[in-house]
């Protein structure tokens, strides 16, 4: 294989594991950004988020001379032949997806290419985009290139995302060219990954199609929680009986608040969008949005049942990231249980490793930031544990315990271990979907 050059539009979670991986394995990247503070700090070889084995990984390859950063367009097109795209795709009214980054890229590409290129689309996009994109580019060319495209649609997950890339399931190639999809296939050859070669159509659908899967499998769980919790039955016993069937499958049957994130929510409201636009009623998805609402609503309604008024009660909430391993806040649970809870009066003192100053920004103030479990513990009516970080997991529950004024724990993420916390001393715990231990 020789190294291609390769330029990646947009350093996010998505653009920056892509661009840093594709360094790792050999190839000569340029990564782009509209941010000047994101390629600064990149350029200084400090990574923007929190991701494990990302920076390790950044200032490797930085220092090769095969990863580098800039904000120019016309500096990075020059240099390349494969173009990623991976700008953000949010959600817009209706649930539809945003695609302005992406007609923006379009437009900068159009501008910039200087020679026959592949632009590879790696943004989650509604089926139709890439032809829609490509159309689009075509019509604004500045110079007389030849263009090929690929979607190419990613599945890495927050939180593991350099791992994810390097050691993938598969990956999925659409495109209607044969040479532009053995080139891209040559690419990521290195990576020893399965390929899946289809059409451009059903690559954008595949990416929709597991995002919209794996929510409903968090959200049929979580239904199967509340009944559980209605009979008398524990979750974590079914969902471990019904994961031992291969059909099946154990992973994404944790039952808890649901799911939050930069995509899950968004992707399933997409698709949504799109059956109702063509005249497909697909209501199971209406129902895993619903149940994984619900879920977030059901914790703090525990509470106030529990508790009574919440107005002037102390609660501690442990995590505030949409998940562990990751400061990333879009969609997390944790901001809707930090308004309910504060709209119902009670006051709110919140721990997280890694995520408190983006929380900040989208929380805001209407709670207090500390910078220990313990801490946010002290005098607490209840705490809440709302993302399940190992850190949660070893806490010394026995001092924990001891600086709160009740002893009660709602575990929103059934993470913590309940015969380790009986022997803590007395104590409530209501875990999701299990019997409570009181
Ligand atoms: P992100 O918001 O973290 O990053 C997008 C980046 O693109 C930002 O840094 C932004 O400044 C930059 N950008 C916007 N317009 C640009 C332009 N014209 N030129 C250069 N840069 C530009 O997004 P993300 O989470 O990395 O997601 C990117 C895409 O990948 C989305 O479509 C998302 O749905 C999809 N995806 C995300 C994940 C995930 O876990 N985050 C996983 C799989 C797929």
């Amino acid at each position: 294989m020789t190294d291609m050059r390769v330029a990646v539009l947009g350093t996010g979670y998505v653009g920056l594991s892509t661009g840093i991986c594709l360094a790792e394995i050999g190839h000569n990247v340029i990564c782009i950004d509209i941010d000047e503070r994101k390629i600064n700090k990149l350029k200084e070889r400090k990574s923007p988020i929190y991701e494990p084995g990302l920076e390790e990984l950044l200032i490797k390859n930085s220092s090769t001379g095969r990863l580098t950063f800039t904000t120019s367009h016309p500096y990075a097109l020059n240099h390349a032949d494969i173009i990623i795209i991976a700008v953000g795709t949010p959600q817009s009214d209706n649930g539809r997806a945003d695609l302005s980054f992406l007609e923006q890229a379009a437009k900068d590409l159009a501008e910039h290419i200087i020679r026959d290129s592949i632009v590879v689309v790696k943004s989650t996009v509604p089926v139709g985009t890439n032809e829609y994109l490509k159309q689009l580019l075509l019509g604004q060319l500045k110079n007389k290139v030849e263009i090929k495209m690929v979607s190419n649609p990613e599945f890495l997950r927050q939180g593991s995302a350099i791992q994810d890339t390097l050691k993938a399931d598969r990956i999925i190639i659409g495109s209607d060219d044969a040479g532009a999809s053995e080139k891209i296939q040559e690419m990521y050859r290195p990576l020893n990954v399965p390929f899946l070669l289809t059409d451009v159509r059903s690559a954008e659908m595949i990416k929709y199609a597991s995002n919209a899967f794996l929510a409903t499998k968090i959200s049929f769980i979580n239904g199967i929680a509340n009944l559980c919790e209605a009979v008398g039955a524990d979750v974590e016993d079914v969902a471990n009986g019904m994961g031992y069937d291969k059909r099946i499958g154990s992973a994404f049957l944790k039952a808890g608040i649901g799911y939050g994130g930069s995509c899950f929510p968004k992707d399933v409201k997409a698709l949504l969008h799109t059956s109702r636009e063509k005249g497909v009623p697909f209501s199971l998805l209406e129902e895993t949005i619903a149940i994984n609402d619900h879920q977030q609503e059901l914790l703090v309604g525990k509470a106030q049942k529990r508790l009574g008024e919440l107005k002037g009660k102390k609660i501690a909430m442990l995590g505030l990231s949409f998940k562990p391993e990751t400061d990333d806040m879009r969609e997390a649970p944790s901001i809707k249980i930090a308004r309910a809870l504060t709209a119902a009066e009670a006051k709110v003192a919140a721990y997280d490793p890694v995520a408190s100053g983006n929380a900040r920004k989208v929380i805001g103030e209407i709670i207090t930031y500390v910078d220990s479990a313990l801490e946010a513990a002290k005098g607490a009516d209840a705490l809440f544990i709302v993302t399940e970080w190992e850190e949660f997991r070893q806490l010394e529950f026995e001092a924990l315990l001891d600086v709160m004024k009740q002893r009660i724990i709602f575990d929103g993420r059934n993470c913590l271990d309940e015969a380790a916390l009986q022997e803590c001393g007395p104590i409530e715990y209501y875990p999701v979907g299990r019997p409570a231990v009181i």
